[in-house]
């Protein structure tokens, strides 16, 4: 569950502003962004995430009012229940692909690798399809194969929230439509919500509702 009142947020010295009087979106549901470039869909995704912290306003996510913590706490809490996607996979080239799926353990002390988690990342290749790649390198996949890594690096923590920014700006018609298919199945196995940002039309039947920037301000 995400819920935002009554924000606002500005970046120091640029005249951009982004407003949200209400929104609401429910466990599990899943909610397509859309907008023009530069309307602030990243930022919108930044602030959901606690990333970047909105100037007035609340921000909760799951049971937390994430507006109001400081930079550890937000964290931890990020790390804990909020899964990332984006449009460039940002995948390690010189890890396999077993280990770019288990990279949340590697980098957070807080998150302990264990037997029961690595069952889970090769649950995760095997339903979205990448378990072949498991002991190989990024720079040996396709395109829509490295973003199916991305999306089981976002999931193994289990997260309640998976927050995408363009997860399939890279890729072509038909592999995006997999891809999202792909993700949201997945989500929707965790009962996970999903706030997905996308330019791509075709895309937005998969999806329980869209979320028109312009119509936020
Ligand atoms: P979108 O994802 O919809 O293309 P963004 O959220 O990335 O839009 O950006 C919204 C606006 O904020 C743009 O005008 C962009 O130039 C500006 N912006 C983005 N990041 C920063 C930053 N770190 N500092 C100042 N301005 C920024
Ligand atoms: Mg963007």
């Amino acid at each position: 569950m995400i819920s935002i009142r009554d924000m606002s947020f500005e970046y120091p010295d640029s005249g951009f502003s982004l407003r949200a009087g209400k929104l609401d979106i429910d466990s599990g549901q899943t909610a397509a962004i859309i907008g023009p470039s530069g309307s602030g869909k990243t930022t919108l995704l930044h602030i959901a995430a606690g990333i970047l912290l909105p100037i007035t306003g609340t921000v909760r996510v799951s049971d937390t009012q994430i507006s109001h913590q400081n930079d550890a706490v937000r964290r931890a809490f990020r790390i804990a229940n909020i899964g990332l996607i984006f449009q460039e996979f940002e995948l390690l080239e010189y890890l396999t692909v077993r280990q770019n799926i288990l990279l949340p353990y590697r980098i957070n002390p807080a998150l302990k690798l264990n037997a029961s988690v690595r069952n889970q990342a090769a649950a995760l290749a095997d339903a979205t399809d990448i378990s072949e790649t498991l002991d190989r390198r990024p720079d040996r996949l396709s395109q829509g194969q490295r973003q199916r890594v991305a999306i089981c690096r976002a999931l193994v923590t289990g997260p309640k929230i998976i927050l995408a920014d363009e997860p399939t700006g890279n890729l072509d018609p038909q592999i995006s439509r997999t891809i999202v298919q792909v993700l949201l199945e997945q989500a929707a196995r965790r009962d996970a919500t999903v706030l997905m940002v996308t330019h791509d039309h075709s895309l937005l039947d998969r999806f329980d509702r869209i979320i028109d920037l312009e119509d936020l301000q």
